[in-house]
């Protein structure tokens, strides 16, 4: 499988980063994983157009993570084939009503719709791709998922955990998709102070990985041995390295990248406490890198 950065920035907006999206491509399907805020852009400039995405799934509902899915869904089914299957979307609880209320018959979007679906205009144009009117509203089929549950398509398959986020207000999942005989992991917005040990969900998800992509929106530095202490607390980049030493991850990728983590002199810092305990391949991600991971597809 090919697993392409499509964003690696934060809510920030910044020209030289789009916020978070990962797009999965393995055998005929294509799965995005969340799609923010100008990875819709980066996904064309990668050379995929949304008539070929097949799956979209979404670690949580923060606008940095599924802002662009109105693009995604909207460009899709205005210049798709009649024929073309309805996009597969999942997602933790909430994105039923979320999807409902962009594009259900009284969403957000029910004006352009109904315009879109009755005017003579646009139906001359409909009939130009080869569909025959009545147009139909679009459709996606959406599956709320559970962290138990198990996503599987065509030779692949996904795992979830809950991961510490923005809970009780968002669930979020981390990801775990296994496909052509490797193993891409992603944290998603995974948030423990470093003190609390561990992405405990994590490890499930991250054991054995060909690529971890790991949140990293900020950084901190370690403060003194307290009295009695037998070692200094950790920084969170420490924790991130732990984490894909003991999961013996082969490669670890940093995203979501804030502004202030993405300077000279802070970005070296951070590598380098991830490194004195990580010995894998470490790479700070920039959009569009992509890693073919198992077999080529
Ligand atoms: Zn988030």
């Amino acid at each position: 499988m090919k697993v392409t950065l499509l964003g690696t920035g934060s809510p920030v907006p910044s020209l030289k980063r789009a916020s978070a999206g990962y797009m999965v491509q393995t055998g005929g399907d294509v799965i995005l994983i969340d799609h923010g805020p100008g990875t819709f852009q980066r996904m064309m400039q990668a050379g995929v157009s949304a008539t070929d995405v097949s799956h979209v799934l979404f670690s949580h509902l923060h606008f940095d993570h599924c802002l662009d899915f109105v693009r995604l869904f909207l460009h899709r089914w205005d210049i798709s084939p009649p024929d073309t299957p309805a996009l597969k979307v999942f997602g933790p609880p909430g994105l039923n009503h979320f999807v409902e209320r962009l594009f259900g018959e009284d969403g957000a979007f029910k004006f352009d719709l109904t315009a879109r679906t009755n005017h003579a205009n646009s139906l001359s144009i409909y009939e130009g791709r080869g569909g025959t009117p009545p147009r139909p509203w679009p459709e996606a089929e959406v599956t709320e998922v559970g962290e138990t549950d198990v996503i599987e398509g065509e030779g692949w398959s996904i795992r979830l955990a809950n991961v510490p986020h923005h809970q009780p207000y968002l669930v979020c999942y981390g990801v775990r998709l296994q496909a052509d005989g490797g193993v891409f992991a992603y944290s998603s917005d995974i948030t423990l102070p470093p003190e609390k040990s561990p992405a405990k969900p994590l490890y499930g998800l991250a054991q054995d990985a060909d690529l971890l992509v790991h949140y990293l929106n900020s950084f901190n530095v370690a403060r003194e041995r307290a009295p009695g202490e037998t070692q200094a607390a950790r920084t969170k980049q420490q924790a991130i390295g732990e984490l894909a030493r003991d999961c013996n991850v082969k490669t670890l990728v940093t995203s979501h990248h804030g502004p202030l983590i993405d300077t000279d002199g802070v970005r070296e810092r951070v590598i380098a406490d991830i490194a004195a305990v990580y010995d894998g391949r470490l790479i700070w991600g920039e959009d569009l890198m992509s890693f073919e991971i198992g077999e080529a597809t």
